[in-house]
């Protein structure tokens, strides 16, 4: 059975799609869904571009949370193309993903760096969402422990069991991401179990339980539920399926709905 204590977070990663414009105009119809409260958390994370436009959009709306993509572990300074936390605080900026695996693999994002950023995030109280997951090389080569333990043990050195428990961990296999191929719920919850299990080694077993892990992957209104019935995974990180707004609804519908008690 599931904690209660953690409330679940639905979250979209917009990537580089979504022009200030269409931004306004997935936000207007898709706030339209929200015609009650809903059990969870669900949050948008622009482009930066577009964030001021939601910001404004989203600036009367409690049930909706903005997050940022990415952003410099820097507070301020000779950083060309950079945008720092405090910029990002000043558009009522919540959230910010960190070390997803596009910035590792194609910006060469290493885990010190992104260790840098949560502190910064930290510090201005965002509420990080903190990526990690192997590759299929990995997988196949039965690394996927030992990736995700330097993940974590490198990501958060230096973060303490107080702040913490402010990290949103995404667990996103590489392998699933934007191919179709989602891992199987027994797969995912497996996975989910031992970064826990990882989380209750460095922070004690308390601290690990109000952790949340989401899962990130191909998450589709088809799949959402069962995936979040699984015991240790309390969320997700959407890209391609956050891209429509019926379509990213129909997921935080889907998961409320499978929430003992709740009907969306
Ligand atoms: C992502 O990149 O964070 C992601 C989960 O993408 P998709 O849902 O398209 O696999």
């Amino acid at each position: 059975m599931k904690p209660s204590h953690r409330r679940p977070i639905i979250a979209a990663n917009w990537k580089m799609h979504m022009t200030p414009q269409e931004s306004i105009e997935f936000l207007r119809p898709f706030l339209r869904h929200f015609t009650r409260e809903l059990p969870l958390d669900t949050v948008i994370c622009p482009p930066y571009i577009s964030l001021p436009a939601a910001t404004e959009v989203l600036s009367d709306v409690k049930q909706v949370g903005l997050g940022a993509q990415n952003m410099s572990a820097e507070p301020a300074g000779a950083f060309t193309g950079e945008i720092s936390a405090r910029m990002l605080k000043e558009l009522n900026v919540e959230y910010v993903i960190l070390g997803h695996s596009e910035r590792r693999a194609i910006y060469g994002e290493t885990d010190a760096e992104i260790n840098r950023k949560l502190i910064t995030a930290l510090e201005v109280r965002f509420k990080p969402i903190f990526c990690i997951g192997e590759t299929l090389e990995e997988r196949d080569g039965g690394k996927v422990e030992e990736v995700l333990q330097r993940q974590l043990v490198h990501g958060l050195e230096s973060i303490g069991p107080r702040r913490v428990t402010e990290v949103v961990i995404a667990y996103e296999p590489v392998w699933a991401i934007g191919t179709g191929r989602t891992a199987t719920p027994e797969q995912a919850q497996e996975t989910h179990a031992y970064i826990r299990s990882v989380l209750s080694e460095m922070y004690g077993e308390d601290t690990a339980q109000k952790i949340r892990i989401q899962y990130g992957g191909s998450v589709k209104p088809g799949n959402a539920a069962e995936l979040l019935s699984q015991t240790d995974i309390d969320g997700a990180l959407v890209g391609g399926a956050s891209l429509e707004p019926g379509s990213f609804f129909e997921i935080i519908r889907n998961v409320a709905e499978a929430i003992p008690g709740e009907s969306a």
